[in-house]
């Protein structure tokens, strides 16, 4: 194929991946707001070195972060998720946790003007600029990155029937090869995972351990409730410490069940008479059907109690 064919068909790929979620590449932009190391800038013009590491290497990491009426959800735990991650690499961050506030602050006044009170916040710390090798030596300075977004939700039809899942053969990264507990700007496996779940029409990919139990979704903690239990895979069966998932522990247990950490199989997934996942992003969301095997109760009552109770949190 000639070059200008080539240039034709990756053009109809990208239409035909926009038409498929719907998402208008003009338009994610809208009602966004950035920071980058210390200045608010237009998202138009908000860029960064192509010699970044973070760019270059994956090397930096991550906190996704929802705020609620302009208030935000759990901030002190999401910083201490950033330094933890941070510390894990020897990435030096340049700011204080006020300083971090107050910025995440600035950028949900500019949402606030625009009427938007309900958003996400996604900060970004990477090695910053360095040489091309991947010696982080190179690197003088971290790069601290702020982008504040309208949520992409799930709709009510996604929480009222639910979700399906699949499981994946794309393994979650091993305690022994890099933590999984490290929120680093690599999630290769999980988007491999993901892309899965969409050839095969599954909204979401389960991802099982080196050891095949079961570890997490690409981008939620996964929880399972069998004659009244409630289990979640433990943070050693390589797991992102989430923040939505130790809410939901902490409700649980206000509302008379004590959560499970432990080992899950797949037997377990395809047994279940309710399935969960949480996140920032995606809250507390029902799972139909795994593999073609349908979940009992979707949404189940013990999932419907602790919804009621996470939306309190904020509400
Ligand atoms: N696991 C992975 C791999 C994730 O990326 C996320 C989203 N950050 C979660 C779980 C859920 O974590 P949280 O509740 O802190 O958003």
């Amino acid at each position: 194929m000639n070059n200008d064919g080539d240039k034709q068909s990756c053009i109809s790929d990208d239409n035909r991946n926009h038409e498929q979620t719907g998402i208008n590449p003009k338009s994610i932009m809208n009602n966004s707001y950035c920071w980058i190391d210390g200045v608010v800038v237009n998202p138009q013009e908000a860029t960064i070195s192509v010699f970044d590491h973070g760019l270059l290497y994956g090397d930096g990491v991550f906190e996704g972060i929802r705020f609620y009426k302009g208030k935000m959800f759990r901030l002190e735990a999401h910083l201490s998720r950033l330094r933890d991650s941070l510390a894990a690499l020897s990435i030096r961050m340049p700011y204080s946790d006020t300083e971090i506030e107050a910025a995440l602050n600035k950028l949900i006044q500019l949402s606030l003007r625009e009427k938007q009170d309900n958003a996400y916040i996604r900060l970004l710390v990477t090695r910053g600029v360095g040489s091309l090798g991947i010696d982080p030596r190179s690197c003088v300075k971290s790069s601290v990155i702020m982008i504040l977004s309208p949520l992409q939700l799930a709709s009510s039809q996604e929480m009222q029937q639910g979700l399906k899942l699949m499981v994946s053969t794309v393994r979650r990264i091993s305690n022994d090869m890099l933590s999984p507990q490290i929120k680093s700007l690599n999630y290769l496996n999980n988007i491999l995972a993901r892309q899965q779940a969409t050839v095969t029409g599954a909204d979401e990919a389960i991802m099982l351990n080196a050891q095949g139990f079961v570890a997490e979704a690409s981008t939620e903690n996964i929880f399972v409730i069998k004659n009244g239990m409630i289990s979640t895979p433990a943070i050693t069966e390589g797991v992102l410490a989430g923040i939505t998932r130790a809410e939901v522990i902490k409700l649980a247990d206000a509302i008379g069940f004590e959560v499970s950490q432990t080992r899950l199989t797949v037997h377990d997934l395809y047994t279940a008479d309710e399935v969960f996942l949480t996140g920032t992003g995606a809250e507390l969301i029902p799972v139909r059907e795994i593999d073609g095997h349908l979940v009992s109760e979707c949404p189940g009552p013990i999932y419907i109690k602790l919804k009621e109770k996470f939306e309190c949190l904020f509400s």
